[in-house]
């Protein structure tokens, strides 16, 4: 029987694509995936379709920090990046209907990947209510978004 496939953020894969050049560090410190302890049973239940909408949208790596800001999302240094935040979430959507992606596993907090609590806008990492640009796009088109606090949620499911 086919896997079913999880939409993921490349960054909690141990991939360096985060804005300061790093991945999600593992628990120890390292390099090493932020979900070290419960990959070999998401690999198990899931086929990993990683995606960084950022990096899709045309953004280098490392680069400026991003916010969202009311309907816009702004660089620290003001830089308006709004078009290429939205050309990712477009990339994740288009993905996951070619796909045939029902579930998204996106890192917490993020201005593109963030479900529920996001970074205000303000670059002094406040929270507020929100979501990210690519959450938010997908769950608006009936993606079931999960953070990396609910694994065990995503490993429940049948
Ligand atoms: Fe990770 Fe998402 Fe940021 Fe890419 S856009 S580095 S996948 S949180």
């Amino acid at each position: 029987m086919e896997k079913e496939r999880l939409l993921i953020s490349t960054c909690l894969l141990g991939i360096p694509c985060r804005y300061d050049g790093r991945s999600v560090e593992g628990k120890f410190g390292t390099a090493a995936s932020a979900l070290a302890d419960v990959l070999p049973a998401l690999t198990a239940r899931y086929e990993l379709v990683p995606f960084c909408p950022e990096i899709y949208g045309g953004l280098p790596t490392p680069r400026v920090p991003s916010e969202r800001v009311g309907e816009r999302v702004m660089m620290r240094d003001g830089t308006d990046v709004t078009a290429a935040f939205m050309c990712g979430a477009e990339g994740a959507l288009l993905l996951c209907r070619q796909l045939g992606i029902h579930k998204a596993l996106l890192k917490a907090k993020s201005p593109s990947c963030g479900k529920g609590r996001i970074y205000d806008g303000t670059f002094t990492g406040s929270l507020c209510d929100g979501d990210g640009v690519t959450a938010e796009v997908l769950l608006e088109n009936g993606i079931s978004v999960f953070d990396e606090s609910e694994t065990d949620i995503l490993l429940a499911e049948l």
